[in-house]
């Protein structure tokens, strides 16, 4: 908190995209990655193994527990968790900062335990929560990916439903039906300090 104040506001700048299981916050995510250069997407730290065509350093910082815990006692973490009862997430904490210094909007896509942290930790933080167009359609998302088994997905889903009830704590709800018009909703939401024209030279 006394680092935002520091800093000036950090409201709009710091964007926290999250959303229960198979809600599509990667896809989301992904999509902004590639069309909105403008906006910086955190990297986090994990302890689980890369996926086929994931690049460390680029889609997550994959790291060993030893590691994990060695940046959790240098306090390098703006906040992290334990996802699906599995491995370890975090947000770096000096990508951020810097990143907001510089004026630049950061998207963090974590999970929800993630975002209330954030709250703690930078109370001006923008919290975005995902939400699928219809329960159904999630059930649908998460069978049809098809990378958790039936009793998985199961566990996921009872902890989908706890998820969605801590949708009133969010600033913004964003609804995806489509993964273009989402993401736009979510950029919208982002106020860059750099590269904003001056209001002179708006059309
Ligand atoms: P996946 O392993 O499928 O990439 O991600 C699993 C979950 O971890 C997703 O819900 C994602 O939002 C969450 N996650 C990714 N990075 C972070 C992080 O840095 N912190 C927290 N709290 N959750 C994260």
């Amino acid at each position: 908190a006394e680092w935002v104040q520091a800093h000036g506001g950090t409201g709009d700048r710091l964007v926290v995209l999250a959303g229960p299981t198979a809600v599509g916050k990667g896809t989301v995510a992904a999509h902004i990655r590639a069309r909105h250069p403008e906006v910086k997407l955190s990297v986090s730290a994990t302890t689980r193994a890369p996926r086929p065509g994931e690049v460390d350093g680029e889609h997550y910082f994959f790291v060993d527990d030893a590691e994990f815990d060695r940046m959790i006692e240098a306090g390098e973490l703006l906040e992290w968790a334990t996802v699906h009862n599995a491995y370890r997430y975090g947000t770096p904490r000096g990508p951020v900062e810097a990143a907001i210094a510089a004026g630049d909007s950061v998207l963090l896509e974590i999970d929800i335990q993630g975002a209330r942290s954030v709250r703690r930790a930078m109370p001006e933080a923008t919290l975005v929560f995902l939400l699928p167009p219809t329960w159904d359609e999630l059930v649908r998302r998460l069978v049809g990916r098809g990378t958790e088994s039936p009793s998985e997905q199961q566990r996921r889903l009872e902890t989908a439903k706890v998820e969605l009830a801590a949708v009133d704590e969010f600033d913004h709800q964003v609804v995806n039906r489509d993964v273009g018009e989402a993401a736009r909703k979510v950029v919208e939401l982002m106020r860059p300090r750099k590269g904003r024209r001056p209001a002179a030279l708006r059309q």
